[in-house]
C-alpha cells in the first residue's frame, strides 16, 4: 500500500468529477464533499497485564439524506481520521448506486487486533459501543463488519447497546452472527456482489469469464470468496495475497484449499501447491484478464498503475486505486468496475438483514442470493447506461452520476432544518 493519495480528498475529486456531468449547484455539491458530524474518541480500556491501554477511536457520519447512517467499523493500526471520513463518504455513494435506503457512516479504531487478547478486544469494542450509544440505533445510524471485524464484534456492540438501553433492538448493527439476528448469506454477500460485477462486466465486454485468469490481492472475506465465487465460474484462479505476501500458480488454485491453509497457518505464504512465491506489487502487475483488488485503499498508485497489465479491474475492496492511478488506467482502457458497485452485496445483505431484524422474519438463502443478483445487475445497467448516456469516462464515473443524482434528489425533496 502506497501512502500518497489521502483517500478523502480521492473521494472529494471523485465526487467533482461525477458532478461535471450534472446540473447541481456548488453549494448543494459541497454538503456532498464533506462528512455532517465525527466522533473522536479516546477509550481508556483494562488490559491483561493490569496497565490501561488507549485507543483512538473515530465514526463519521457522512451524510443522510436517503435514510440512517449505515457502515462499517474497522480494527487497524492505519486508521486515521481522513480514512473513516472517505470511508463514510463512499457508504453514502455505495448506498445510493444500489439503491437501498441507507444514508453513509464508518468507524475505526486505531488498534492492531492481532496484539490483543479476546477479553482485551471485547473490552475494547464494548468501550466504543457505549461511546456510539447516543449515536446509534435501528433508525438513526447501523455499524457493520469491516476489516478486522466480524460477527463476534457485531455481536458485542449489540449486546453493549441492548444492555444499555434495555430492550432488544437486533438492527442496531448487521453482521451479526445468525443466532444473534443474523442473514444467511452475509458472510458471502461481498464476495457474491465482486463476482456478479465481474460475471456482468465480461458479459457486458463479449467475453468470456469461464476463459478468465484473475489475480486477487488480499485473502480475508471479500478476497477469499470472490476467488471461490469466480472459480465455480470457470475461471482459473492463478493468484492470490494477504499481508503476507503472494502466491501463483498457473492451472489456478482451488480456493478453499487456499483458504484453509491461510486458517491453519495465518497466510497464504508457503502453500505447497504454488509454483512460486513472489510480491503484491508483482500480483498487481500480472498479465491476467482480471485483477481482483480485495486487501486496503491506494494499493496501486499512479506509477504502479502504468505496470498493471489486467483487462478488467473489479474492485472488491474500498479504494483500492488512487486517483491518479485510475487516470492512468483509464487511459489504458482498462475496464474497472467501481467499490461501490463491487463490493455493495456487504451492506445489501446488511439491509435484507436489517429488514428481517425489524420484521422478525427471516428468509432462506437462496432468496437473499436471489435479491441480491436483481439488485446488483440492476445497478450495473443503470451504470453502464450512464456511462453511455453521458458519455463518461469510466465506470466509476457513470456510477457517482446516478448516485449523486439520488443523494441530490433526496436532499432537494426534503430541504434544510432548521
Ligand atoms: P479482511 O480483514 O477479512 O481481509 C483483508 C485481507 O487483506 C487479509 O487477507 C490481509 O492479510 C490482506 N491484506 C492487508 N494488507 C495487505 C497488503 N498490503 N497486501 C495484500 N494483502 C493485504 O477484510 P475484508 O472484510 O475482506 O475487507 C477487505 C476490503 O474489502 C476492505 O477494503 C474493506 O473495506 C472492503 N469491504 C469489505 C466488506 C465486507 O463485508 N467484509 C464490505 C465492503 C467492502
Amino acid at each position: 500500500m502506497t501512502d500518497e493519495a489521502n483517500p478523502f480528498e480521492s473521494l472529494q475529486e471523485q465526487v467533482d468529477d461525477a458532478a461535471a456531468y450534472l446540473d447541481v449547484r456548488e453549494d448543494v455539491l459541497d454538503r456532498l464533499k464533506h462528512p455532517e458530524r465525527v466522533l473522536e474518541t479516546n477509550l481508556t480500556v483494562d488490559m491483561d497485564d493490569g496497565s490501561i491501554g488507549r485507543f483512538t477511536a473515530f465514526r463519521s457520519q457522512f451524510n443522510g439524506d436517503r435514510g440512517p447512517y449505515k457502515g462499517g467499523i474497522r480494527y487497524h493500526p492505519g486508521v486515521t481520521r481522513d480514512e473513516v471520513k472517505a470511508l463514510s463518504g463512499w457508504m453514502v455513494y455505495k448506498c445510493a448506486t444500489v439503491g437501498i435506503p441507507y444514508g453513509g457512516g464508518k468507524g475505526g479504531i486505531v488498534i492492531d487486533p492481532s496484539e490483543h487478547s479476546a477479553g482485551e478486544l471485547e473490552r475494547v469494542t464494548r468501550s466504543f459501543a457505549k461511546e456510539l450509544r447516543p449515536l446509534v440505533g435501528e433508525d438513526k445510524d447501523i455499524p457493520a463488519p469491516d476489516v478486522n471485524t466480524g460477527q463476534r464484534e457485531m455481536n458485542w456492540i449489540k449486546d453493549t447497546y441492548e444492555t444499555l438501553e434495555d430492550k432488544t433492538e437486533p438492527g442496531v448493527v448487521t453482521g451479526k452472527a445468525i443466532e444473534s439476528g443474523g442473514s444467511e448469506g452475509r458472510v458471502e454477500a461481498t464476495g457474491r456482489s465482486t463476482m456478479l460485477a465481474a460475471r456482468e462486466v465480461f458479459d457486458y465486454l463479449d467475453r468470456d469469464i469461464s476463459e478468465a485468469t484473475v489475480a486477487v490481492q488480499g485473502y480475508g472475506n471479500a478476497g477469499w470468496i470472490a476467488a471461490k465465487l469466480v472459480d465455480e465460474l470457470g475461471a482459473d484462479v492463478v493468484a492470490v495475497s494477504d499481508s503476507s505476501g503472494a502466491i501463483h500458480r498457473a492451472d489456478g488454485f482451488d480456493p478453499v484449499a487456499v483458504k484453509d491453509f491461510k486458517r491453519e497457518t495465518g497466510s497464504v505464504s508457503g502453500y505447497e501447491d504454488a509454483d512460486e512465491e513472489f510480491t503484491n506489487e508483482d500480483l498487481l502487475t500480472m498479465d491476467v484478464d482480471l485483477l481482483i483488488p480485495a486487501a486496503l485503499e491506494n494499493a496501486i498508485d499512479e506509477e504502479l498503475a502504468r505496470d498493471v497489465q489486467a483487462d478488467i479491474i473489479v474492485e472488491a475492496a474500498n479504494g483500492p486505486l488512487t486517483p491518479d492511478a485510475d487516470d492512468v488506467l483509464t487511459e489504458s482502457d482498462v475496464w474497472i468496475v467501481p467499490d461501490i458497485l463491487a463490493n455493495a452485496g456487504g451492506v445489501t445483505v446488511s439491509y435484507f438483514e436489517w429488514v428481517q431484524n425489524r420484521q422478525r422474519f427471516y428468509w432462506s438463502e437462496e432468496r437473499v442470493n436471489d435479491e441480491l443478483e436483481t439488485i446488483i445487475v440492476d445497478a450495473f445497467d443503470r451504470m453502464t447506461d450512464a456511462h453511455e448516456s453521458f458519455d463518461t469516462p469510466n465506470l466509476r464515473t457513470a456510477c457517482y452520476v446516478n448516485a449523486i443524482q439520488r443523494v441530490v434528489d433526496a436532499y432537494m425533496d426534503s430541504g434544510n432544518w432548521p
